[in-house]
């Protein structure tokens, strides 16, 4: 599933490639997405033209002109392609992978824009949607109102993150995947940034010292980072069909890696995997404690 990292390439992908186009005419091949697409709303795209594109938390804002916002949330396995006026296929972030064969039949919406270039709406298991807000209404949507802090942010910061776990019973896991602390993390993310602070997912938040707080902050900022630089750059020329596959689960140290070796310098155990509140969660043992 698409976290920070990955939906802001998206975003910064979108941004070289279809500002300021106009928009001629939008098909939907399946609208029953998480929330089924409005056709009425979805046809005022149409002579409009993406003028900026944002992202907040796993959130993707295209602003139109004329005070019109759509908002996109690619669930678990939505994605968008880029086709360009020669109909070469672009992806437009690191965490899949291109199938000529098989990507068709789970295109749900195209945007046509001038000299046959597309943006296609792609989404296997459809829990991702568009929706569309008018902008003096943005900022009380639903979605977006009760989110915490974007953990690159200066507000994420120690002093912060010590004030909203104090006195919590949950558990570390847990809190740190809930938007409302820190808005972007999901499954993957977390599990790498309390692998890198030495945590165990389990620990009540309310127990965590000073030093295991700021460790988070740091780590969280750093993979985030990181992550956005290696596949922004993986994906520089936004073209790949060279058959490179599953890159994506080699950025991870303990995400995916069930009964692999330890990476810490020394450590030999083997990576562990449990079930927190229905997701994976991967960590070792000896290292996080
Ligand atoms: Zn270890």
């Amino acid at each position: 599933m698409p976290e920070l990292p990955e939906v802001e390439v998206v975003k910064r992908s979108l941004e070289r490639k279809i500002l300021h186009l106009a928009i001629k005419k939008v098909t939907i091949n399946d609208g029953n997405l998480r929330y089924k697409i409005n056709k009425k709303e979805i046809l005022n795209l149409i002579g409009r033209k993406f003028i900026e594109i944002k992202r907040r938390s796993k959130f993707l804002i295209f602003k139109l002109n004329k005070d019109f916002h759509m908002l996109v949330h690619l669930g678990m396995t939505g994605k968008f392609f880029y086709i360009d006026r020669k109909k070469k296929k672009f992806k437009t972030s690191f965490y899949y992978d291109l199938n000529y064969k098989k990507d068709q039949k789970h295109d749900r919406v195209i945007f046509y824009f001038s000299n046959d270039q597309k943006l296609i709406y792609n989404d296997i298991r459809k829990f991702g949607f568009i929706k569309f807000v008018k902008k003096k209404k943005f900022l009380e949507n639903i979605h977006l109102r009760n989110l915490g802090p974007e953990p690159l942010e200066k507000k994420y910061n120690f002093l912060y993150l010590k004030k909203y776990m104090n006195g919590r019973k949950r558990n570390v896991k847990n809190t740190l995947m809930d938007q409302r602390c820190v808005s972007g993390l999901g499954n993957i993310y977390v599990n790498e940034i309390l692998f890198f602070s030495g945590i165990n997912p389990k620990r009540k938040v309310k127990n965590l010292n000073d030093s295991e707080i700021s460790r988070i902050i740091k780590n969280t900022k750093k993979i985030l980072k990181n992550s956005i630089k290696l596949g922004g750059s993986s994906i520089k020329d936004f073209y790949s069909d060279d058959g490179k596959k599953g890159e994506f689960q080699q950025l991870f140290a303990v995400y995916g890696r069930k009964g692999e070796i330890c990476s810490n310098t020394d450590c030999k155990k083997k990576i562990s995997k449990i079930v927190i509140s229905n997701r994976a969660s991967f960590y070792c043992r000896r290292c996080q404690k």
